[in-house]
């Protein structure tokens, strides 16, 4: 027999948590068998349960054998009815994020922002997903005062099926641009897929925070009706704005200064992630934080997982930007170490992948842009990137079809006072560099 929404949240409620591999069993949690393009978990549900698991949610008739194997209809879909069950049992403000770039890092931005005066709970990581939604916000328990959700999306929809499950009350989209283009046929409908988190929250007159500076997200709030508020706030350093960002000259940290005078140094690089610090200062405000404090909080936060991270390696100085790769965030992210002075400078790029029929094209544009840097040498690696090779000056370029030839190379010639940015796509795994610089 099938287990109904409301008895499986009252045996969900009895456990400890959710667990959904069995690598990772909490003693007494609820373990979902979810099913991959290569594996069924249904067949692990009988040792998840022996690792630990009070219960274990199965899809599969087959594998049930005793009380503790609840059958549902479909794992993946129990798992999300469950997490938006819980939702509703939380009247609090529910944060969603979701755009392109600078979702994780806006995510944490604010919630060190907003820990600052309440008890936050984030999402954790990159848990963005149709699994990592539900399983975020099945970690929010009765002590929590405000969450805060990353939306990752690849294709139209994926945004619709995650608000639905975490019903925000309040949403953000970091920027539209150019990723996961294969996914979403294009820019255009990148803009769509990101809408529908405005569609819900216009629907369900709900909040949402808008950059004014930033015209496609703009433009997205204007096109509908029936938000809450709309609360602006603008990057653009001519108009009145709080903070106002500088870039510092050799020590590429975003560094900003508040209305009132307060200086700031962040541990973030990029001047892009200023828009991720003034979103985060701005929404901290909202929810009666003063700017002081917001603005503090948001340069106290230290990223991980090299997402812009400033490396000191010997007398080089590393811009780790390996988490991932996209145009948008590629180009941003070397228009900012053009303008950066520095004695001497080395990029090394990786492909960026998930670009579908614009791969050829976006690699050359990319190496067009490289051309009219001011660069000491440009290291590229990957088959992608030899679009980009044909677009430069041979002079300044090296180009290596894999890692093995980039890694051999900075062997052979260790460099010494430059400042090197490092990007590509996650699949690249380009901080392995960093050990040879
Ligand atoms: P994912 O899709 O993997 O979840 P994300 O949207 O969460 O990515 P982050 O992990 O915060 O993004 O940042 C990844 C990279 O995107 C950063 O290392 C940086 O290069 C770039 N980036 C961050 N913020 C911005 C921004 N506001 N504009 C453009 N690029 C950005
Ligand atoms: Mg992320």
């Amino acid at each position: 027999m099938m287990i109904s929404l409301i008895d499986l949240y009252q045996k969900y409620r009895e456990c400890s948590g959710v667990s959904t591999d069995t690598r990772k069993i909490g003693s007494d949690s609820m373990f979902f068998a979810l099913k991959g393009p290569n594996f069924n978990a249904n067949a692990f549900a009988q040792q998840a349960l022996e690792k630990g698991a009070r219960y274990a949610v199965v899809d599969d008739p087959a594998v049930v054998t005793d009380e503790r194997f609840l059958l549902v209809e479909d794992g993946l879909k129990a798992l999300q009815d469950l997490a938006n069950f819980h939702r509703k049992q939380f009247n609090i403000p529910f944060v969603g994020l979701t755009g392109s770039n600078g979702k994780t890092t806006t995510k944490e931005l604010i919630n060190s922002v907003l820990a600052t005066k309440y008890n936050t709970y984030c999402t954790v990581g990159n848990l963005n997903n149709h699994i990592g939604v539900p399983l975020t916000v099945l970690a929010i328990d009765d002590s929590v005062e405000i969450a805060i959700i990353e939306m990752g999306a690849n294709k139209q929809g994926d945004i619709k099926e995650l608000v639905e499950i975490c019903e925000p009350t309040h949403g953000f989209i970091t920027n539209i641009g150019k990723a996961h283009l294969e996914g979403f046929g294009g820019v255009e409908g990148v803009a769509k897929g990101k809408g529908e988190l405005f569609d819900w929250l216009a629907q369900n007159h709900q909040t949402v925070f808008i950059n004014v500076a930033s015209v496609p997200t703009y433009e997205m709030a204007q096109q509908r009706q029936g938000f809450n508020e709309i609360i602006t706030y603008t990057t653009d350093t001519n108009r009145r704005f709080p903070t106002v960002v500088t870039m510092q000259e050799e020590i590429p940290l975003v560094t900003f200064t508040e209305r009132e005078g307060g200086y700031f140094e962040s541990h973030l690089t990029g001047a892009y992630n200023f828009q991720n610090i003034a979103a985060a200062i701005r929404i901290g405000e909202y929810f009666g934080i003063d700017t002081k404090t917001a603005c503090q909080a948001a340069a106290d936060y230290v990223p991980n997982n090299n997402r812009s991270q400033f490396v000191e390696k010997g007398t080089n100085m590393v811009l780790m930007d390996a988490y991932n790769a996209n145009p948008s965030s590629m180009s941003a992210a070397i228009k900012n170490f053009n303008n950066l002075k520095a004695e001497k400078k080395m990029v090394i790029l990786g492909d960026m992948f998930e670009l579908g029929d614009e791969a050829e094209a976006e690699h050359k544009a990319l190496g067009t842009l490289l051309a009219e840097c001011n660069f000491d040498n440009i290291l590229l690696v990957g088959s992608l990137m030899e679009n980009a090779v044909n677009q430069l000056p041979m002079m300044k370029v090296l180009y290596f079809p894999d890692k093995f030839g980039l890694h051999t190379w900075l062997k052979d010639y260790p460099q010494t006072n430059t400042h090197v940015l490092v990007k590509g796509s996650r699949g690249m795994g380009l901080e392995s560099v960093l050990q040879f610089l």
